[in-house]
This record gives structure tokens, sequence and C-alpha cells, in this order.
């Protein structure tokens, strides 16, 4: 955000300031998955009092429900809560209170939007049938809030969910959302390597775990350009190595830990088999083993297409919709796709004067000029 960037983009909202003071005060207080009590404190009164019944679930999350003029449908909308263990450096002057944690991924902008529109849909319930408002812990660290909240249920008697993510990619008053994917499977794993240690000036006598290690992150480079097809999107990044005690010790075990990125189910099992097939193949190459411990992560997040054309209309005059490239981040939004239709879609935030920063960086600020547009994309949607 700019610190001027308080305007609300010529549109007459008197609610827009008070988006602005919401996002502020989440600021000041991250914090991290599971532990956003604090967080959930603040959003739990300010529903009270609107006159909402909100209920604790997930752990520290809040589900609360809006009723329409009329009967109908079931339409939830979430906003994910927690921050990230970050000294704040954005200078500031409602930057974090506490130390060591920070809102750096925009979720203090995503639950000011969904309090805003609380305030909305109660002084303005045009719609029919019921707006369900999914507070949710735990984005940022696998397994996350979702799943646990929709094992809670959430998710009964919904019938469609969107959410949205604040996108320092894209200036403010562009919209990026597509059928299909938007997000990618993000997987962990690790290859454990077992050799034979022994004296630095003996290597005849020896396994070296940490030469095979080198070569299996050497080999591990050729599965996305020389197996998957060059059109398919994915990643295989190799994170950590750790091997050996000291210099003149020939290491016996040695581990290599990394990600993998994918947006479909093919590459991504076949990117799995690849990395077992190298590792063992590697390892035995010089007479030794190794494992592969492979954890599945957040699926891919998969847009359902009448969402995405429905909500798309709805923000027509708007913002300028575009159609994004898929993000290789992940997103736990996913799990809720999995179990109704819906969409998620990315809300430029980039701040209008100023450097960017990535998502994730202690300097990550939005333009907050992005925060009311955000109240009226849900609006929009929800009231047609
Ligand atoms: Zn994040
Ligand atoms: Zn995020």
């Amino acid at each position: 955000m700019s610190e001027q960037g308080n305007g609300n983009g010529g549109m007459d909202m008197a609610w827009s300031d008070d988006v602005v003071t919401y996002r502020r005060a989440l600021h000041r207080i991250p914090e991290l998955a599971f532990q956003e009590e604090a967080t959930r404190d603040y959003l739990e009164e300010h529903l009270t009092g609107l006159g909402l019944a909100p209920r604790r679930a997930g752990g520290t999350g809040l589900v609360v429900d809006i009723a329409g003029q009329r009967p109908g449908p079931c339409l939830a909308i979430r906003a994910d809560m927690d921050g990230l263990p970050l000294t704040e450096e954005t200078g500031l002057n409602f930057a974090s209170e506490h130390p060591g944690i920070m809102h750096a991924c925009g979720h203090d902008g995503h639950m000011a939007i969904v309090l805003a529109l609380a305030d909305r849909l109660v002084a303005e319930p045009m719609f029919s049938g019921t707006v369900r408002l999914i507070f949710q812990p735990a984005e940022e660290r696998p397994p996350g809030g979702a799943q646990r909240l929709i094992a809670e249920g959430a998710l009964d008697g919904v019938d469609e969910i969107y959410g949205l993510h604040l996108w320092a990619d894209f200036p403010v008053g562009v919209a990026g959302i597509k059928e299909g994917a938007m997000m990618a499977n993000a997987d962990q794993f690790t290859v454990r390597i077992q050799g034979k240690g022994g004296h630095g000036s003996q290597p005849e006598a020896t396994q070296d775990a940490v030469l095979i290690a080198a070569q299996t992150v050497v080999n591990l480079q050729t599965v996305v350009s020389r197996r998957v097809p060059p059109l398919e999107p994915a990643v295989v990044s190799c994170g950590t190595i750790h091997g050996g005690q000291t210099f003149n010790i020939i290491a016996e075990t040695a581990e290599i830990t990394g990600t993998v990125r994918t947006l479909s189910m093919d590459t991504q099992r076949l990117i799995e088999e690849e990395i077992r097939r190298i590792a063992q193949g590697t390892a035995a190459l010089y007479g030794a083993q190794a494992e592969l411990i492979y954890d599945k992560g957040y699926p891919a997040v998969l847009n359902h297409e009448r969402a995405v054309a429905i909500w798309k209309e709805r923000l027509r005059g708007l913002v300028e919709v575009i159609r994004p490239q898929p993000s290789m981040g992940g997103e736990d939004f996913a799990y809720y796709l999995q179990q109704r239709p819906g969409a998620f879609l990315f809300l430029g935030a980039k701040p209008g004067h100023g450097t960017a920063f990535p998502h994730h960086s202690p300097h990550f600020v939005i333009d907050e000029r992005a925060l009311p547009l955000g109240v009226e994309v849900f609006y929009r949607l929800i009231c047609a």
C-alpha cells in the first residue's frame, strides 16, 4: 500500500474508509497459523456488534451467516487470517506490533475486505438466500486451516464458494481470473541417501553420500527439462542439502529436500516417479541406497467454469478483468473447490508509486485503494 493510498478510486462509498481502518488494525496484530486469537477476537467483536452470531470453528477460525431478503442459495466467501514469521521492514506507522511476525501476504486485507462486506450486507441485504463468511486460520502452512474447517462442517449447506487474493503483480483496478488452474499443486520431498562412511584418505572403502547427493541434485534438473512435456508447467527446486560432519570424514548419509509445483495430477504423478527413479538410480550407480519421501501439499486451485463466467460478468465496468498466468504458488482454497463449485480471483494491489515488493518480503506493501474495490468485487457477485 502507499500510505497516501487511502482513496476510494472515485467510488462513492462511505464504508471505503472503514475497510482501511480494519486492515490497519489487523496489520498491527499479525499472528501465526492456528494462533490467530487476537485477530479472531477483533473480527468476532465486530461481527457480534453488527447483530450477527459468529461461531468459532477450525481452531481459531470464525464462520458467520448473513440472511438475505428472500430464501435462496447459500454462497460462501472465504478470507484467510494468518501472518508470516518475518520481521516487518516497511516503516509503516501501523507496522506489526508482534515481534518477528508480519502480514506480508495481504491476509490482513482479505479479512478487512470481508469484514467491510459484512457491514455492507447487513446494511444493504439486497440478495436472496444466505451469505456465509468464513474466516480461515492457517493458510500459509500446510496442512492449513481449510481442511479442518471443512471437516467441522463449514461447507454444510453451502452451494458455492468464492475467494480472492490481493495481488502485488497487478495494478489496482485489474482483476485476474480464469477457469481451470489458478494455482499449483505444492508438494514437498525429501531424498535420504544411505552410503558408507569412512576416512577421508580411504575413499575406496566408502560410498560417499555427499558425492551422491551432489550428483542427485544435478540429475534432478533433468526431470523438468527432459521428462515433462515443454508446454506443461512444472518446477522442481532443491532447497536444502545436508550431509557430513567434518572435513576428513566421508559422509555415511545425506539428505536433500525440495519442492515440486505442477498444475496437473498427471504431471505431479510423473514427477514423483521420476524423482524416485533418479534418486534410487543415482545412489545405485555408486553402490548406495536412496529413499524418497514425497509429501503432497495443497492441491491445485481449479476454478469452476460457470462460477468464473458469472463473476466476470458481474465485474464488468468495475475492474479490468484479465486472464492471468497461473501462479506456481500453493493455496488451500483448493480444498473448498474440490467440494463445491466456485472460483478464486487475484485482485491487483501493486503500490501506485515506490517499489513493489513480492509477497512474503519483509518490505511487502499493498495499495490500499484495492481494499474498497475488494468489497465491491464480492458485493456485486452476491447482489447482482
Ligand atoms: Zn502467502
Ligand atoms: Zn496468501
